[in-house]
């Protein structure tokens, strides 16, 4: 399904993905749905939705769109 937004909001929603950036060393990881996890190549943390360092925006990407906000 397309979905045709305007306006970002600040909220998680289904299909949404989020930017895991490693909380102990700042490694970029990648961009995927909250509910994942992933481990840190560099150090081997696991990050997940809790622990994930935020950004001072948190972006949100929706799923069917790869085009980023940010930069
Ligand atoms: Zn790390």
């Amino acid at each position: 399904m397309k979905k045709t937004e305007k306006q970002k909001e600040n909220k998680i929603r289904p299909g949404m993905q989020v930017e895991f950036i490693c909380p102990k060393c700042g490694t970029h990881l990648a961009w995927a749905l909250p509910e994942m996890e992933m481990n840190c190549p560099k150090c081997g943390n696991w990050v997940n939705n809790q622990n994930r360092k935020k950004p001072k925006l948190d972006l949100l990407l929706p799923t069917d769109d790869d085009q980023l906000t940010l930069f």
